[in-house]
């Protein structure tokens, strides 16, 4: 269960339980829908649903539509999407926008009990008379107006009698708290824009801090789970609970962000990224979002893990996107059938082979567990190797191919390197070879070691296609950028230009042409793979696109490497 019953939400979820304070659970998760989710909402996701199922309640899905300039409802059904493929499903699903009659009466509520007021002042002036964390404000010369008189131009503003910005609505709590946000903070503006879903009812719109706690109290929400970034907003929300004296009392807990190295996660940058078409578009697979990682070949259940194994708490944090990798890994280790793929063929042609022949290997789909089964491999004169399975001068410990030199083929045959063809340039083009027939699949080879073992593909029925090899989309760890032009040029900068590499001319074992659409594989030595649903939707399918999940660690390449995984029949 996520978060565990140990955690600090969940402690003081039981302790107001216990005092019978509540009776019952509701959290809500709040995205704004101007832009996909990340990977950061994940976590908000799995804390807000997990603590609703751990207590019994439930967890709405509201939609903070406030602003009606950047809202999209393309966005809205996407983050609708996202959640349910994430795994959780959200029993109402809400929008801010339905409560804007109710909150626009709880802002009349705050005039009439002279706790709010008009003020026509400029947002400049209202900037410069806010003060400071050492110095307290100064009263607008609005802050006095009548009650009558607020009442009548609210309504006014309502009605579009004025242009966006000449006036706004301000609450009225004291301009020397220590706490900034209680100096007077503006509740309502101008806006004569049409909204996506209340059309032109509206020509003013609610601020967010006024919006979030009392839709939360509307709802019936108990608990508002937000990050840490709210923690000083926490007495405003708390203020206008016990200024409107809502009947429900919903509570605020922080908790900190989920931050990934080597990446961004805000929502404001990701477009940026995706408007300089820096990736290809939010689902690209570098891309953090859900929708990338989707793509990419991650499944929710590990996406899930991850952020359970991150844990909930105050303190601020930047996990290693090494932390992500190895759940993806942990998780691909047990589950993925195995294959073999070369990305980069180099040919190979077996001189003591017989043109006219093909043989039937075995081999088993998981190294280290029988219940895979086995597949059925083929094997003829012609093969494929990875362009970097062979080296003309290799270093010491280099166990593949060389002239002169021995290897063994994955589950099949030890062959011997006898001559090796080149382009003009000098660059191998293809290695003519003798295969030993009495090593077949396992079998030592008399009389001397031969250490490598590497994988191939039959050139004859090796289906082509194009794999696609992943990094970090960024070099730096902790990119960040301001609003400035500069600032987001500089982060630019910092993009890893190798973070995607695109391997054209791939060949992959002939059983892969039966590849389900979300079967993820280990293609041996290189990693885990996934068929990539944007190029291979069903009638669209043109080509066979594979995405690299996530590549082995070394030493796991060596575990399956030793397992004892040969035998044999054809
Ligand atoms: P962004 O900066 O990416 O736009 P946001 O907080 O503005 O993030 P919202 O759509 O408002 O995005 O977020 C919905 C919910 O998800 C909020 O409750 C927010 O606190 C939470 N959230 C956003 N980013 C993270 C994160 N990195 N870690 C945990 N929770 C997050
Ligand atoms: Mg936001």
């Amino acid at each position: 269960m996520f978060p565990p019953k140990t955690n600090f939400i969940c402690q003081q979820i039981d302790a107001e339980l216990a005092a019978g304070r509540r009776d019952q659970v509701v959290t809500r998760f709040p995205p704004e829908p101007n832009g996909y989710l990340h990977i950061g909402h994940i976590k908000s996701i799995a804390l807000n649903f997990g603590v609703a199922e751990q207590y019994g309640g439930q967890c709405i899905l509201r939609f903070d539509d406030t602003n009606p300039l950047k809202e999209d409802a393309e966005f809205a059904a996407a983050i609708k999407e996202d959640v349910r493929w994430l795994g959780y499903a959200a029993p109402r699903v809400t929008y801010a926008s339905d409560y804007f009659a109710q909150l626009y009466d709880c802002a009349v509520t705050l005039i009439k009990k002279n706790l709010a007021y008009v003020d026509r002042q400029s947002p400049a002036e209202i900037r410069c008379q806010r003060g400071t964390l050492t110095a307290p404000g100064e009263p607008s010369r609005d802050r006095d107006r009548a009650i009558a008189d607020n009442l009548d131009l609210f309504a006014r503003m309502r009605r579009g009698e004025f242009a966006d910005g000449a006036m706004v609505l301000r609450a009225k709590i004291d301009m020397a708290a220590p706490n900034l946000n209680l100096r007077d903070p503006v509740l309502y503006r101008i806006r004569r824009q049409p909204h996506q879903r209340s059309g032109d009812a509206w020509n003013i719109y609610p601020l967010y801090d006024f919006a979030h706690g009392q839709c939360d109290a509307l709802e019936g929400v108990t608990h508002s789970l937000c990050t840490m970034e709210f923690e000083d907003h926490r007495a405003l929300y708390e203020w206008f609970l016990d200024a409107l004296e809502l009947p429900q009392q919903p509570r605020q807990i922080e908790f900190s962000r989920l931050n990934v190295s080597h990446t961004v996660l805000s929502k404001r940058l990701l477009a940026h990224l995706v408007e300089r078409g820096a990736v290809d578009g939010w689902d690209d697979p570098r891309m953090p979002t859900i929708r990338g990682l989707r793509r990419r070949g991650v499944s929710p259940a590990a996406l899930r893990r991850f952020v359970a194994s991150v844990g909930v708490t105050r303190s601020e944090n930047c996990v290693d996107l090494a932390a992500l990798e190895n759940c993806l890994r942990e998780e691909l280790a047990a589950r993925a059938p195995r294959a073999m793929a070369v990305l980069n063929p180099l040919k190979v042609v077996l001189e003591n082979y017989p043109a006219a022949k093909t043989e039937t290997i075995e081999a088993p789909n998981h190294p280290q567990d029988a219940s895979f089964g086995r597949r059925r491999i083929t094997l003829s004169r012609e093969l494929y190797i990875e362009r970097d399975d062979f080296m003309d001068d290799p270093p010491k410990k280099f166990f593949r191919l060389k002239p002169g030199g021995e290897v063994r083929l994955r589950y099949a045959f030890v062959i011997k390197c006898t001559e090796v063809r080149r382009d003009a340039c000098g660059a191998p083009v293809e290695l003519r070879c003798e295969y030993d027939p009495a090593t077949r699949a396992g079998a030592a080879p008399a009389g001397r070691k031969v250490k490598g073992i590497i994988h191939w593909v039959n050139a004859a029925d090796a289906l082509p296609a194009e794999v696609r090899l992943y990094d970090r989309l960024f070099k730096t760890a902790r990119p960040r950028a301001a609003a400035t032009a500069e600032s987001l040029a500089e982060l630019r900068a910092q993009l890893n230009p190798a973070s995607l590499v695109v391997c054209a001319h791939a060949r992959l074992e002939a059983g892969l042409a039966n590849a389900a659409p979300t079967a993820r594989y280990q293609f041996e030595r290189r990693g885990y793979f996934c068929l990539d649903g944007r190029y291979n939707d069903g009638a669209a399918a043109d080509k066979l696109v594979f995405n690299r999940i996530v590549a082995l660690r070394d030493s796991w390449a060596k575990a399956d490497r030793r397992a004892p995984s040969f035998s044999a029949t054809s």
